[in-house]
């Protein structure tokens, strides 16, 4: 296959490229605009394979988009790219718009102006994988009631809101066009290479610097949590064997409180760099609580396990712990983010 993996530098995106890279014998084409959420140092070493060529493009950007699919001729798109922080879609929705909605539609219909002129058996052999997540069905009343395919969208942020947009239009373009399309929805990630922002990150380099740890509210907002890497390999399953025109929810069977999430972190950090005499549960702060924010998500991924035979190979407690041993022993990553220098090679400097 040659893949077209949009947003390939972001933190989902770059696990499938060392995925691919590492595992497959495909093509790939990192299409990547490269705003603060994308990190080319994510892939340092897949920059070097052959089989790996990147695109710095935005995905709202139809002619450059021409341009990548006549240059690379893909065979599969696998549509990461995205504006994905719940926090900062509420402080400014515009971008989440102009990217989740607007650059999906761009995406798709350069996707369908290349994929139109292809011969008949490379024209039904072609795959649009598009990624979505958990957040567009809303928020989950009952506590035993669980996501599936089929639940009915009920977005809560503007990000989520915005996401489920996207999906609508790639279903449409299958149904209208006839392309070839394949959605998953799945939990929260977590895992290596995890921009700082995100609660994870944040709670094991604040730990570390001896800042507060926020929680939002009571800390009692459910989570599932999946290992980045079993998604990355539950996407190329997909793209590879899924059935044209399905929805494939992704999870990871690990409901947390998000408190008991802070509350693990610091007590792997406890054991793995204990400070004198106290816990790093010491610095959990309570904070005001996430406007809309909901109350629990819960994927039920029979249907991915039974049809393409897919499980995760962590649990969050094994996932977790490689984790918080992965940002241990990779500060220069994240010293790098955080100062700003991972952003100078993209802009001239050195
Ligand atoms: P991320 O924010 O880490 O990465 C997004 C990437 O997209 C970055 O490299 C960024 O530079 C790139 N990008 C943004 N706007 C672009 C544009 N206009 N043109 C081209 N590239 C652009 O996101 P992530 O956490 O890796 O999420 C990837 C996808 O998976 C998103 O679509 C997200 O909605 C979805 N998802 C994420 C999670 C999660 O827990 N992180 C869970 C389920 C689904």
């Amino acid at each position: 296959m040659r893949i077209l993996v949009s947003g390939g530098a972001g933190f989902i995106g770059s696990a499938v490229i060392r995925y691919l890279i590492k595992n497959t014998n495909c093509e790939v084409a990192n299409v990547d605009k490269l705003t603060y959420a994308g990190n080319l140092e994510s892939l340092a070493s897949e920059s070097d394979s052959a089989r790996y060529h990147f695109y710095q493009v935005d995905i709202c950007d139809g002619v450059a988009l021409d341009a990548v699919f006549a240059e690379f001729k893909p065979t599969a798109v696998v549509h990461l790219a995205a504006e994905s922080h719940v926090d900062r879609s509420i402080d400014g929705p515009s971008e989440f718009i102009q990217t989740n909605i607007v650059g999906t539609y761009s995406l798709l219909e350069a996707t369908r102006r290349y994929w139109s002129g292809l011969p008949a058996e490379a024209k039904s052999a072609f795959r649009f994988h598009h990624i979505s997540t958990d957040e567009v069905y809303g928020d989950l009343e009952g506590t035993d009631d669980l996501f599936t395919e089929t639940t009915p969208y009920a977005p809560s942020s503007p990000y989520s809101a915005s996401k489920a947009s996207s999906d609508h239009l790639v279903r449409a373009w299958q149904r209208t066009y006839g392309l070839p399309v394949l959605v998953t929805n799945c939990s929260n990630n977590y895992g290596p290479y995890h921009f700082p922002e995100k609660l994870v990150p944040h709670v094991i380099l604040n730990a570390l610097a001896g800042k507060p740890l926020p929680v939002y509210g009571d800390g009692s907002q459910i989570r599932d949590w999946l290992y980045v890497e079993d998604h990355a390999r539950a996407l190329v399953e997909v793209v590879s064997k899924g059935q044209v025109g399905e929805t494939y929810n992704i999870g990871g069977h690990n409901e947390k409180r998000n408190l008991e999430v802070v509350e693990t972190i610091c007590a792997l950090l406890d054991e793995l760099v204990p400070l004198e005499a106290r816990s790093y549960k010491e610095l959990i702060t309570f904070v005001k609580d996430r406007p809309g924010h909901d109350r629990r998500y819960a994927i039920d991924a029979s249907k991915i396990e039974r049809e393409l035979g897919w499980v995760p190979q962590e649990t969050f407690e094994t996932g977790l712990r490689k984790t918080v041993q992965w940002y241990l022993d990779n500060r220069e990553w994240w010293q790098r983010v955080l100062s700003g220098e991972y952003q100078l090679g993209r802009l001239g400097g050195d």
